[in-house]
Formats: C-alpha cells, structure tokens, sequence
C-alpha cells in the first residue's frame, strides 16, 4: 500500500529529485519537506566557481523555482531543523517544537563541513563553503581581501583558488597531504593540477598543517596563517575546504545503524522499514564495486533520490550506477567517472602537455575508472565500459587516437 503522508528531511539535491520523481509517477499523497536553510532546493556546484565569481544570479542556483512547490502541494518547513526523530509514534519533531507525523521518511540531510581543529578557526574572516550564505558571506570579504589562504587542497580547496586568482586575489593552498585531491585522483593528475594551478599565480604547499589562525590586533580578524613549521602567511581571507562529514547525527540518535553515514540497502532503505536515506548522508552497497560506499556527488544525490521515491512508489529498482565526479579549474573540466580505489594498472591517454588526456585505471585488468581532462568523448566511453566491466587491451588504451570505445 501506498503511503498517505511522507516527510522529507533535507532540501537539497537528494530531495528534490525525489519529489520530482513521486509527483511525476503520480503520487497524490501528503509530502512535507523540512530544510534547515531557508532557501527551496538549490544546486551546490556552481558555489565554489560562478556563484563565489558573482557571475550567476541567486534564482538561477534553484532546482525548481518557488512556485513549483506551491503548485505540486509540497508543504514546505524552510528554515526548520529536526531535532529528533521518534519512529515509535512514526513523527519528527522540529527545533520550533513543531511535531510532523509521517507514515514513511526519507532522510537526505546531506553532509556538514569538517571543523579545522586550530585556534583562530571561529575568527572573523575565516570561512567553510557549504552553503549559498557562506558563499556570500565568502564574497563579502573577497571585495576587501588581498591575500586569501585556502585550507585543504580538495574540490572546494582547488575551484575556491581558481575563482579567488580570476578576481585577481594573491592566493595560497595549504595542504596537509603530499599532493592535492590525494583521496579521488592519481598521483600523475595532481601533479597537472598542481602545475596549472602554478602557472595561474596560486602557490601550493603540501605536507602542511595548520597550527593557528593569528588576529589583527585592531580588528580581531584573521590576519595570517601560522603553519606547524612556524612559517605565517598573510591572510586577510581564509576558506577552510577540509573534507565534510555525514550529517547523520539525528539519525543516529534515533537507534538507525549508521556506519560513516546512514546505513541503507540497494533500494535506499535504512534498518527501519519506514525510514530510508539518500544522498551524502548514507552509505550504500555498490553491486559495481563490491563493497559499501559513501559517495559525495551531486549525481549520487539525483540517483539516489530517485531511487528512493521509486521505493517508497513500491516500485524499487536496484541504485548502481556507475558514480562520476567533475571539477572545473579555470578552463579544465576534469571528470572522474568510477572509482579508482585498489587500482593496479594505470594507462595514460594523451599527454597532459596538451592539455586533454585520460588516465585508465584498472585493477585485475577490469577498468574501473577513468580521469578525464577536457576530453569530453572519453568520459562518455568510459562510463559505458566500466558499467560494463570491461577489460580492456593496454596497447589500445594507450593509443590516444582510437576511441576509447574501440578499447575492448
Ligand atoms: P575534499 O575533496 O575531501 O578535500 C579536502 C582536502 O583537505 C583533502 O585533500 C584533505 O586531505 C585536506 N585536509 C584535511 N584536513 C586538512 C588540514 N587540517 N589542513 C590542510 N588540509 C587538510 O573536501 P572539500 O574540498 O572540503 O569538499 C567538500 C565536499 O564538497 C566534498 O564532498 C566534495 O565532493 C564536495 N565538492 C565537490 C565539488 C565537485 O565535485 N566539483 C566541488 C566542491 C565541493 P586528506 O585527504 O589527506 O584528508
């Protein structure tokens, strides 16, 4: 049976595909969604790239405007955090004290930013990028910043120097690991990245840990960045990118198994029958890759979010796609489709030198990711083979001139 009434925990990507997802299949029941900001559903991509460059307008970041939700009867609590969920009377409750009852729920809270455990974090001018207020907060003290040190060498880390060298700011990248995006990409496309992150003014120093954030004397903002080896550099902006935790907190209190995440099965559901999860906030079995994977994408947020409404539609179908991942620095668009955790083999595709190559990565001969750098026609291949578990020749994935598609 269908349910009458389900609540939503989270408005972002995850959410909104799912809402789509159960009005466009025809679900006429009761859906309530609760977001902690109060803004309806939006894209968090262009944050750390058009929107921190002010080259996008706020309406443009929504998914859908305002006034879809009004016309397709979401009842919306926007500003609202969930303080508790209480499955035995099948109800959340809200900081406001409001009680939201549910026949089933779906959690797509998302994940928080991790906390960069040094003194001075909490000073004025010192910020995460998570949010559309963040950003503009971000932007406020860009206007009046030279000197901005990024914390964390990851995606925000690297797209945030990206942005802050094209609004012309003198611009460092402090980063604890021996190379940047170390944790998603190989050591031959950090190394690219890093040299044209060079060429483009920013300074990269790895193997770097934060010791302290130092305040100006007379305005009790961040005036520099003191590293564990005593070096200090100036900062008048400091964006901290270091990583982001599952916000599976309230799920957690309620008793649902949570290991890194909300644990949840192929179809999104949680070890109660009532609730599932999707999205950043979950952790899922991969049939592609044979293990349980949390995955911080906007594409697993849409995926998931669908597969969640089509479970909750009785209709459930099995969530296993192959993940992708893109980042665009300056002109680059890198696309990192599959994962490449356990890899042994690595074949390059190209040269870096020119700016558009792939890198293949295999583990027992099977591809299971590829890294693309302005080669738009391999990215698609790629998704095709590794879905496909496909084993390629390494002669044929070397040669850049045959498609990656004629590889097997
Ligand atoms: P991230 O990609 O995980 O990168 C964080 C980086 O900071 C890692 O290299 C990490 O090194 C390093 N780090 C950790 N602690 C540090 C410290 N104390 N000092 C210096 N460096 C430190 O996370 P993120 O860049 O913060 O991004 C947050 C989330 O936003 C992620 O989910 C990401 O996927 C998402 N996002 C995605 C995109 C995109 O797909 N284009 C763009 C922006 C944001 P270790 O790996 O050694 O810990």
């Amino acid at each position: 049976m269908l349910p009458s009434r389900i609540v939503i925990v989270g408005a972002g990507q995850a959410a909104a595909a799912a809402i789509d997802t159960l009005r466009r299949k025809g679900f006429t029941g009761a859906i309530a969604l609760v977001g902690e900001e109060d803004s309806c559903p939006y894209q968090r991509p262009p944050l750390s790239k058009k929107y921190l460059a002010g080259a996008l307008a706020h309406e443009r970041l929504l998914i859908r405007p305002p006034h879809f939700y009004t016309e397709h009867a979401i009842e919306m609590h926007l500003g609202r955090r969930v303080t508790r969920i209480d499955r035995a009377a099948q109800r959340i409750c809200l900081d406001d004290g409001t009680a939201l009852p549910y026949d089933e729920l779906l959690l797509a809270t998302g994940s928080r930013p991790r906390a960069l455990s040094a003194p001075g974090a909490d000073l004025p001018g010192v910020h995460f990028l998570r949010t559309v207020k963040d950003v503009e907060a971000i932007r406020g003290d860009c206007a009046r910043a030279r000197h901005v040190v990024i914390v964390g060498g990851g995606y925000i880390g690297l797209e945030v120097a990206a942005t802050c060298r094209e609004l012309g700011l003198d611009t460092t990248v402090l980063e604890m690991a021996d190379r940047t995006m170390n944790r998603v990409t190989c050591p031959e496309v950090s190394a690219f990245v890093q040299a044209e992150h060079a060429r483009h003014g920013v300074n990269i120093v790895c193997n770097m840990r934060v010791r302290a954030i130092a305040a100006d004397a007379s305005s009790g903002r961040a005036r520099a960045v003191i590293c564990e080896d005593g070096t200090e550099y100036r900062a008048d902006l400091v964006v901290v990118g270091v990583g982001v935790a599952p916000a599976d907190e309230v799920a957690s209190a309620a008793g649902l198994d949570c290991a890194n995440g909300i644990t949840v099965d192929e179809f999104c559901r949680t070890s109660d029958p009532r609730i599932l999860a999707a999205g950043d906030c979950c952790i899922h079995p991969s049939p592609h890759y044979g293990r349980r994977v949390r995955l911080e994408s906007v594409d697993n947020a849409f995926e998931q979010g669908t597969s969640a409404a089509l479970s909750l539609l009785g209709t459930p179908a099995v969530h296993d796609k192959v993940p992708w991942f893109w980042s665009d620095q300056y002109d680059l668009k890198l696309i990192i489709v599959g994962l490449n955790h356990g890899y042994d083999t690595l074949v390059m595709r190209g040269a870096p030198a020119q700016r558009s190559f792939s890198v293949c990565y295999l583990a027992n001969g099977e591809l299971v990711a590829v890294d693309t750098v302005n080669s738009a026609k391999d990215q698609m291949a790629a998704r095709k083979l590794i879905a496909a578990r496909a084993r390629p020749s390494l002669d044929k994935l070397a040669d850049p001139n045959l498609p990656l598609r004629e590889c097997l």
